[in-house]
């Protein structure tokens, strides 16, 4: 369902990513990880094209992400973001906030699109919080709205950067559940995250980038047991 080609991109003369090569099936779950700088938000962000590539191809769902807005329209409706920060709007309430998006880019009527953001509300379990603001929930409840509000929209694939690493410690299971639970689900699933135990548990692969460049992939046992590359071992020593 997403096809990267020999894919490049550069700011201005600093080349940030390498020739990505990855391909992604439908219902796969794939976990980035590496190093701080090393181009995973970049490479999450070029897939719905906020941010450009220069050289390459990235062919989602069978629609090649060009400067067509069409194209980016379509591509963009079947994809999800949650990120670091859970960037809700915060003179918005929950509710607002995850239906705010079906009714502007979808025409979808008020009453459908409530029942719809409910539904979703429930599935992160905080449905009781809807008529609330962002400011008056937890990190852990704002993000969990975030993916909700995400879901609204009914993606086929959903991008993760870092979502719990704002949180604090007790916050990052109940997001981390909600990931799993979508997982089980079957949704199409990259998650830039440096939960290793996430990544054991849900991950089909395991990818490790340093400096622009994917250097390691495999499945989670054999990436975290015995991994290959002495930068992705100098990586896990350092953070497992
Ligand atoms: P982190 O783990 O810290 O989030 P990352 O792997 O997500 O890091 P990116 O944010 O993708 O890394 O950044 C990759 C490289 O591109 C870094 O060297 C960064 O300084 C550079 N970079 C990112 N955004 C821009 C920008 N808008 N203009 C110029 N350089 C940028
Ligand atoms: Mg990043």
């Amino acid at each position: 369902v997403i096809e990267i080609e020999k894919m490049s991109k550069f700011y201005g003369a600093f080349q940030v990513l390498h020739d990505i090569d990855l391909q992604v099936r439908r219902g796969e779950r794939i976990v980035i990880c590496g190093p701080s700088g090393s181009g995973k938000s970049t490479l999450i962000r070029c897939l719905n094209r906020l941010e450009e590539h220069q050289e390459g191809r990235i062919v989602i769902d069978g629609v090649e992400l060009t400067s067509d807005l069409k194209n980016i329209d379509k591509v963009r409706s079947e994809i999800g973001m949650c990120f670091q920060h859970f960037n809700l709007f915060p003179h918005l309430t929950i509710l607002e906030n995850c239906t705010l998006a079906p009714m502007l880019a979808r025409q979808t009527p008020r009453e459908e699109a409530e029942a719809t953001a409910m539904r979703f509300l429930e599935k992160v379990k905080i449905p009781d919080q809807a008529g609330k603001y962002p400011g008056q929930l937890s990190g852990g409840q704002q993000q969990r709205v975030a993916i909700a509000r995400a879901l609204c929209m009914k993606p086929r694939i959903m991008l993760f950067d870092e979502p719990t690493s704002a949180l604090d410690p007790e916050m990052i299971k109940e997001v981390l559940d909600t990931m799993v639970e979508l997982a089980e689900e079957g949704m199409t699933m990259l998650c830039v995250t440096h939960e290793m135990g996430f990544a054991q548990a849900v991950a089909n692969r395991v990818i490790f980038m340093d400096q622009g460049r994917i250097v390691e992939e495999n499945g989670p046992s054999a990436f975290f047991n015995n991994p290959q590359n002495e930068r992705t071992q100098a990586f896990l020593s350092q953070i497992i």
